[in-house]
């Protein structure tokens, strides 16, 4: 059969007539599989595909067909989750109905009359396009009878349970008849519809259109083997490997998602976590940051990352796989939007070998395995970046004749090989003084790439996760929270005592001036209070701080700026500026 077009589909003279002038040409593919099947005979039926791709005239042209117009009582009921969609679907199939004779259509959902719906119906209507809610309310008043149905569509039935509408519909397709026929459209098939399906379908057909491809194919889809304690650092290396990363990084629990946003930001990334426990006002704080590039990871749960709409990220981590698969594709479809390229890279344990294989199955994509770059193989980008970095740097306007003199005089027994050597190691001593120099890479079992790099005290990672600071500055590169020219330091009366960690100071800080992430620099923290680094416009507005209330607690804040070109030896690129050269003092940083 040609399903390239409307006409080959089965679809009467009017139909065809108002989708010729309906400017719709060819049918989508999963209008072009989806009619034929439900004209074909009366059954239940499965359509699988993502938004936009065209699923109401799939099921409404059918629908159109196989309506009696002649018999006036509700014949079919399709269910929608929300206003808005009852009224899409309504307005198009009254588009598509239009030159066929006697056919009622009507639209109900909440948040209006329900009288004047109620005679609507009353008045006679074929086909009833109903919001669960609303549609029990009407059937709980007599207007509407559930057992005389003979077609329920569910549309967008994910999004219904997504809504918590699955007590309503399990009530619906409890009250119509054991005969009616149910088609079910959704984007993804989650465990409790497939719950639905076994409950009140009956051998359904199923088609399913690429709902994974579409949004896919510009993504890779990556594994590393690593164990589960190894997950944080995992993640810091992989930043560190690559400054330009900018992502979402999927943890299971609102728990996970604080700690290793806590963990990240002890070390000096700009990462927050987005969790169903936070203020509406404090997730759109995260939002706007992570938005603005201020932040370079997005530590989330899946409920609380649903529907965000950030374009250009590069990267979805998952630092544990979904249970339900088809979260997997929710997740990664978070990366290459608009046409971009993404990565999705899962963090996975030995044992979860089998959910990667699975993953591969159901949604015929294929994984890549990726190997957590070794210390050496960081340290080599980052010189690499590095260098590209200064060999671009323009000399300084206060370098002068008796600086280069203070300089060449200091470095003259060296050859230019000797300088160029001492000023890399400069930036390894950084990068490989406080990490571990284990492989992470899980390759027990004869995992055969397992050459690299192990050497040494493989796993017995002694100082992971503590003090990680002296790194910040060479991945401020992105962030910018590595930036030390003109920073003023400030003492506030909140510590560790507080409950605080870097990032809640943090926290408390942006949300209660308006600032960003980017706009504050060092933070240490001591238990009764923290002194942090401000920019000039955020040195405006400390004032803001002082005397709000932190758990009853009046803040106090000052300006504490004496200890400033301690400060400034954090800087990125190695830049020694403000210390090494004749302490004039504060002058230097200003620049
Ligand atoms: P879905 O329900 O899958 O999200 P819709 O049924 O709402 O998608 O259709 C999305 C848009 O595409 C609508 O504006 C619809 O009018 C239009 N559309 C659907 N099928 C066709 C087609 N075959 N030709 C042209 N436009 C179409
Ligand atoms: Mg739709």
């Amino acid at each position: 059969m040609d399903l390239e077009n409307f006409e080959a589909l089965g679809l009467s003279a009017d139909v065809l007539k108002a989708l010729n002038e309906m400017g719709f040409e060819k049918p989508t593919e999963i209008q072009g599989q989806t009619i034929p099947t439900l004209l074909e005979k009366p059954q239940d039926f499965i359509g699988l595909a993502q938004t936009g791709t065209g699923k109401t005239a799939a099921f409404g042209l059918p629908l159109l067909e196989l309506i009696e117009p002649r018999d006036r009582h509700p014949q079919a009921l399709i269910l929608a989750p929300t206003r808005e969609l009852a009224q899409q679907i309504g307005k198009q199939l009254a588009d598509f109905s239009r030159h066929m004779a006697k056919l009622n259509i009507v639209c109900v959902f909440g948040g209006a009359s329900i009288t004047g719906q109620m005679q609507e119906i009353r008045r006679g209507a074929q086909i009833v396009v109903a919001t669960p809610g609303r549609l029990i309310d009407l059937s709980k008043r007599g207007a509407i009878k559930l057992n005389s149905l003979e077609y329920v569509i569910l549309d967008e039935a994910d999004e219904m349970l997504n809504m918590g509408f699955k007590d309503d519909l399990d009530y619906i397709l409890a009250q119509a008849p054991d005969e009616k026929i149910t088609w079910l459209f959704s984007a993804t098939m989650p465990k409790e519809i497939r719950r639905m399906v076994k409950d009140y379908m009956v051998n359904p057909a199923e088609i399913k259109v690429n709902p994974d491809n579409i949004v896919n194919t510009n993504i890779e889809h990556k594994y590393a083997i690593i164990k589960a304690s190894d997950k944080t650092e995992a993640l810091r290396r992989m930043m560190d490997f690559d400054p330009n990363m900018y992502g979402v990084v999927f943890c299971r629990t609102k728990r996970d998602t604080q700690r290793v946003a806590d963990e990240l930001v002890a070390s000096g990334y700009a990462a927050e976590p987005l969790h169903g426990d936070l203020s509406q006002a404090q997730r759109d704080a995260v939002m706007r940051r992570f938005r603005a590039n201020n932040l370079q990871m997005l530590i989330a749960t899946d409920v609380a990352a649903r529907g965000i709409d950030v374009n250009n990220l590069t990267h979805v981590i998952h630092l544990a796989l979904p249970d339900d698969w088809e979260y997997y594709t929710h997740r990664s479809g978070r990366t290459a939007r608009a046409g971009k390229k993404g990565v999705s890279i899962s963090l996975i344990t030995k044992g979860d070998m089998r959910k990667v294989r699975l993953l591969e199955n159901k949604l015929g994509i294929s994984f890549e395995k990726a190997m957590i770059p070794a210390i050496a193989e960081i340290a080599k980008n980052r010189v690499s970046h590095w260098s590209e970095k200064l060999a671009k740097q323009e000399p300084n306007k206060m370098l002068d004749a008796e600086m280069m003199l203070i300089a060449e005089q200091s470095l003259e027994i060296f050859t230019r090989e000797d300088i160029v050597a001492k000023f890399i190691s400069a930036q390894l001593d950084r990068i490989l003084k406080q990490n571990s120099l284990s492989d992470l890479n899980d390759n027990s079992k004869g995992n055969s790439r397992d050459s690299r790099d192990g050497r040494g005290d493989r796993g017995r990672d002694r100082d992971r996760g503590r003090g990680r600071d002296r790194e910040r500055g060479e991945r401020g590169e992105r962030n910018s929270r590595g930036q030390e020219a003109g920073m003023h330091r400030y003492y506030i009366n909140l510590g560790m005592m507080d409950n605080l960690n870097k990032g809640g100071l943090l926290r408390f800080i942006c949300d209660n001036t308006g600032l960003e992430g980017n706009d504050i620099g060092r933070i240490s923290l001591d238990q009764r209070h923290a002194l942090f680094d401000v920019n000039e416009k955020g040195s405006t507005k400390m004032g803001q701080l002082n005397g709000q209330k932190y758990d009853g607690r009046e803040i106090r804040v000052n300006r504490d700026d004496d200890g400033g070109r301690k400060t400034s030896d954090r800087g990125g690129s190695g830049n020694r500026r403000g210390g090494s050269f004749g302490g004039k003092k504060g002058k230097s940083r200003r620049y």
